[in-house]
């Protein structure tokens, strides 16, 4: 029997899903979980980084984004979602990996340098902080996966993880350094270039106003508080949409780049979201010569949402009445990841040659 592909992705637990996780990574989860065996992983330990003080909301958000996956349509049969603090050969491998990456070089990471500056960490985040990138690599490299789904903001992660990868297999598994990526593991090393897939959307923009430091509308995020969730009712999703940033100056601009997505989130959600093509070409044009305003064009994206969302919602209250099947499923994917990630953590301790026990049943008596 061959094995299945592996793909290997997953979430912070610093709020619930929202519309940039589903266009960025969950549409292609459920496109994939069919082909794949998929792990999708709860990043509670990376939540410490920004909420060490908030051990209860992290508790209720791994809940919810557990909820959330479920709600969505991932098979808990298929598929394993599990939980990281429970997986601890994700915690020994990144403690080999921080031995091959250089501290500037983690510190050149864009995306820690936008969450510093987004989250307002200013100089005094925890040592944990930059620690998650590499702790990242682990997640990532201890299932070995041929897919890793993500948005845009998780390529630089991912480059170091291929980086993490090459240098293992060079340095403990004799790899030629000329090794094309995709042949690492044939040519006999352990952990695969991993590849990144990108969603329909890399970087869906948030609801509100851009930066004030660099101008640009700000990705939707969990934790900036300009986000649409997958949960939210029917009213929230109004008042979040009535509330939505649009440049005034832009309503009646001839210029093209006025529905740039990056721009105007008004636009950037009727291109994503809005499966009436016909309508958003019109409108767009109805817009740019000021013949209609922001009110009319955020009634129809309400209708919208609304209809994309409502199926998630149904199925979240289903599992909402029964939390057990929940942590059925995070106990059925977590025993599952252990299998795998034992086994890696198994391959790398051989190749670096710190396998001192053979591995054997151990009967005490
Ligand atoms: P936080 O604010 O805590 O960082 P987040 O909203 O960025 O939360 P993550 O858990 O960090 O969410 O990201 C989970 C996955 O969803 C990643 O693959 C990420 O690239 C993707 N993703 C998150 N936000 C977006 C977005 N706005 N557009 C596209 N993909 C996104
Ligand atoms: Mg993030």
């Amino acid at each position: 029997m061959t094995e299945k592909k592996r793909i290997l992705t997953g979430d912070t637990p610093t709020g619930r899903l929202h519309l940039g996780h589903w266009v960025g990574s969950v549409e292609n989860r459920l496109a994939l979980q069919e082909q794949y065996d998929c792990y999708f992983l709860i990043a509670n330990k990376h939540a410490f980084t920004t909420r060490a003080d908030r051990p209860a909301d992290i508790r209720q958000s791994v809940l919810e984004i557990a909820t959330d996956y479920l709600a969505c349509g991932i098979d808990p049969q298929r598929s394993a979602i599990f939980i990281q603090s429970e997986v601890p050969a994700i915690d020994e491998l990144t403690f080999y990996f921080s031995m091959l990456v250089p501290f500037n070089r983690v510190m050149r990471n864009p995306t820690l340098k936008d969450e510093i500056r987004d989250k307002g960490l200013g100089d005094n985040y925890p040592f944990g902080f930059p620690l998650y990138a590499v702790g990242q690599c682990a997640d990532i490299l201890a299932f070995r996966p041929q897919l890793v789904p993500v948005g845009e903001d998780q390529l630089p992660h991912l480059e170091l993880s291929r980086e993490v990868a090459r240098r293992f297999d060079q340095m403990y598994c004799g790899v030629d350094p000329q090794t094309e990526d995709k042949d690492y593991v044939t040519a006999g090393g352990v952990f695969p270039v991993i590849q990144p897939k990108l969603g329909r959307v890399e970087r869906l923009v948030g609801t509100g106003a851009p930066s004030a430091e660099t101008g640009e509308l700000l990705k939707m995020s969990k934790s900036l508080n300009n986000a649409i969730f997958l949960s939210d009712d029917a009213q929230t999703v109004t008042k979040k949409i009535r509330g939505m940033y649009t440049d005034p100056k832009r309503i009646r601009a001839t210029d093209p780049g006025e529905t740039d997505p990056r721009k105007n989130p008004l636009w950037a959600f009727h291109e994503t979201f809005n499966p009436d093509t016909a309508w958003v070409d019109e409108h767009r044009q109805l817009y740019r010569n000021g013949k209609v305003g922001d009110v009319a064009v955020k009634n129809k994206l309400i209708e919208v949402i609304n209809n994309l969302i409502d199926p998630i919602r149904t199925r979240r209250q289903h599992f909402e009445q029964r939390p057990d099947d929940v942590i059925d499923a995070l106990r059925l994917g977590t025993r599952k990841a252990n299998v795998i990630a034992e086994q890696t953590l198994q391959l790398a301790k051989t190749a670096m040659k710190q396998d001192y026990f053979p591995q054997r049943s151990v009967t005490l008596s």
